[in-house]
């Protein structure tokens, strides 16, 4: 019971994954509090995609352990050693869809109210009516209930990347996990998705946010992490981080993206 109380909502321990023999996520240790926005910013290729898939089981690892509420999820996987059922269960409940992509993956085939309902429906096997309803105010929350009728075709790129967090909404997750979710987009159409992002902050959810808006990471995270090769190098507040960086690597980081 304590341990529900004390422990923070996600956690990972001495966490590595290696793809042959690059290790693309090196010994992260990492704390997310409930209702807490933390970004992950840092170079290309230095394993914040790959980090940000090990916390949704999206990648097996290979050293440490993940704990959802002080209950594992995830662990290194040896010979003969396996995910206790009870743990794959309690991590399809509490982490499905909760992520945001940069490439949005809608299927272009199913509306927009369409591609909000999917995952309810098909993986949670909702009706048809109820989950089309719910859809419906998700679409309103990101500002899209005049869209609801429309193919991904027939939207922005803004359009849809509401789309795909209405979607990630759906299946009420408890973490909301985002990959880079505007930098496929042109310019112009950046902040409509990091006003809806804003208001998932303000009204508590916790975020995850692999980004290289550093305005947005200074006004909306509690908490900035910045990995360089595999490796947290610095963790903080945003006016720690990209102030007053300790490392040379951070400062030179935070120098190329203004
Ligand atoms: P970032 O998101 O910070 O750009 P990634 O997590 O995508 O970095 O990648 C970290 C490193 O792992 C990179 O060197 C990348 O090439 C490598 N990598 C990522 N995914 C795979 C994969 N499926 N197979 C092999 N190497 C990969
Ligand atoms: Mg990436």
């Amino acid at each position: 019971m304590s341990s529900i109380e004390n422990d923070p909502l996600l956690r990972l321990v001495n966490v590595s994954k290696y793809f042959g023999d690059l290790k693309a996520v090196d010994n992260v240790s990492l704390d997310i509090e409930a209702g807490s926005v933390t970004c992950i910013v840092g170079p290309s290729g230095s394993g914040k995609s790959t980090l940000l898939r090990t916390v949704n089981m999206m990648e097996t690892i290979d050293e440490g352990a993940v704990f959802f509420r002080g209950q594992m999820i995830g662990h290194e996987l040896r010979k003969g050693h396996r995910i206790p059922v009870k743990a794959t269960v309690a991590r399809q409940k509490i982490l499905d869809f909760g992520m945001v992509f940069q490439h949005f993956n809608l299927f272009p085939h199913f509306t927009a109210l369409e591609n909000v309902a999917a995952g309810p429906m098909f993986a949670r096997r909702a009706g048809r009516k109820k989950a089309h309803a719910a859809a419906r105010r998700y679409l309103e929350q990101v500002g899209l209930g005049d869209r609801a009728d429309h193919y991904p075709s027939e939207l922005s790129g803004g359009q849809q990347q509401r789309v795909a967090i209405a979607r990630a909404l759906a299946m009420e997750p408890q973490i909301l996990l985002f990959d880079e979710p505007t930098s496929a987009l042109d310019p112009e159409l950046v902040n409509e998705v990091l006003a809806v992002m804003r208001g998932l902050a303000s009204s508590g959810s916790t975020m995850l946010v692999v980004t290289h808006e550093m305005r947005f990471a200074e006004e909306v995270a509690d908490d900035i992490v910045m990995m360089d090769a595999g490796r947290i190098i610095e963790r903080g507040s945003p006016s720690q981080i990209i102030h007053t960086p300790s490392s040379p690597r951070a400062k030179t980081f935070f120098a190329s993206v203004g």
